[in-house]
């Protein structure tokens, strides 16, 4: 090699002070990988540095001095054995880096726009397509459970329809709350009903028990939006999803059942969000970009978002959906399946008196199954 060739392998610097800036520089790039970028401030150092980066003897000859020659060759040398340190640490333990990379999204992520995304592909939905209704407790809770009811309409060409039970609990809010909610559904591509204008109010179990005329008005509701659409799937929450209007949701929707005469037979899933259920019978799989498409949409509930930002946990929420569900849904000690994000569900038959048991156990359904199967 020449000496015009290694001399243009590091720019040489001008003055003894710009050789330590860039030694500085070097250094700090390489700890930034390292320990995160963001994670390292000036001055700040660590227990347990890379040894290249604090090998003495390069590190005196740049901070001494020397001719400038001699110190672009030890930059040169340092970042070469720092860049060794850095792939062989990387290749012992990437735990770090991906703890980081977690951190630094969940960090980033609160100031990435929220709303006002194209709306997501969708499929011709023939005029007599089955209905899966989804009757959710508030504007939001209709894509963060939303991934089966995604799947059905675009694998299955099914008419997916989210009622709106409530719109919220302040009176404040719900005009607000209700355009976010038509700007998602129109995002992700779910109809939209509203219960009535503003939406259901005191939907729960307290008020089922000592406002029974409030409570029946509310039920009818339900079951005339039930006896209008005649869904072949209904989606609502299970009777332990701890937040009092879910809970409420939940019993509304199962009196209106009862209110609806007995042909009335459709397919009951429940789906959870603030309570983990006790016994999911189904694990759905999210694609990378059915789960893309729900945070989008999320997003158009600014508001909401804002307040508690549920579009960036997804992802670890459906990933510890995974977790849960090769056990629960599994069978304990059973083999997990190989999905990345999941939905859990609990799927049984409305017959026209009780909910009884659809199948023996636990299903998964991998992206490669259409879900039309489960409900054949
Ligand atoms: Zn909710």
């Amino acid at each position: 090699m020449s000496r015009s060739q290694s001399a243009r392998s590091v720019a040489q610097p001008a003055s003894a002070a710009d050789a330590v800036a860039e030694a500085r520089n070097v250094r700090r790039e390489v700890m930034a990988e390292v320990f995160g970028a963001g994670e390292m401030r000036q001055g700040e150092s660590r227990a347990e540095p890379v040894p290249a980066i604090c090998n003495r003897s390069l590190m005196r000859e740049i901070f001494t001095g020397g001719d400038c020659k001699s110190t672009a060759r030890a930059i040169s040398e340092i970042a070469t054995l720092a860049g060794r340190a850095l792939k062989s640490r990387h290749d012992m333990n990437p735990y770090l880096h991906f703890v980081s990379e977690y951190a630094r999204f969940a960090k980033e992520g609160k100031a990435w726009p929220l709303g006002g995304f194209p709306r997501c592909p969708r499929p011709e939905v023939p005029a007599d397509a089955p209905v899966a209704l989804i009757f959710s407790p508030h504007p939001d809770d209709e894509v963060i459970i939303g991934g089966l009811a995604l799947r059905l309409l675009r694998e299955a060409k099914w008419n997916v329809i989210n009622v709106a039970v409530t719109q919220g609990s302040n009176k404040v809010r719900q005009a607000g709350r209700w355009e976010e909610l038509q700007a998602c559904c129109d995002c992700i591509g779910f109809g939209l009903v509203q219960t009535v204008p503003g939406g259901l109010e005191k939907v729960n179990v307290a008020t089922q028990e000592k406002d029974p005329a409030h409570w029946a008005a509310s039920v009818k509701v339900i079951a005339d939006i039930l006896a209008k659409h005649r869904p072949k799937v209904i989606l609502f929450p299970h009777d332990s999803d701890w937040n009092s209007s879910h809970i409420g949701t939940h019993h509304l929707v199962m009196d209106a059942l009862h209110s609806l005469p007995a042909d009335f037979c459709t397919t009951a899933v429940e789906t959870e969000f603030w309570g983990a259920m006790a016994s999911p019978n189904l694990m759905v799989e999210i694609s990378t970009h059915d789960l893309a498409d729900l945070i989008t949409a999320l997003t158009f509930h600014v508001g909401e978002v804002q307040r508690n930002p549920y579009h960036l946990t997804c992802p670890a929420w459906m990933m510890d959906n995974v977790r849960r569900g090769g056990e629960l849904v599994g069978g304990q000690g059973g083999a997990v399946p190989d999905f990345t994000f999941a939905t859990l569900y609990r799927l049984r038959r409305w017959n026209g008196r009780e909910l009884g048991k659809a199948f023996e156990g636990g299903k998964n359904l991998p992206c490669e199954a259409n879900p039309a199967g489960l409900f054949a």
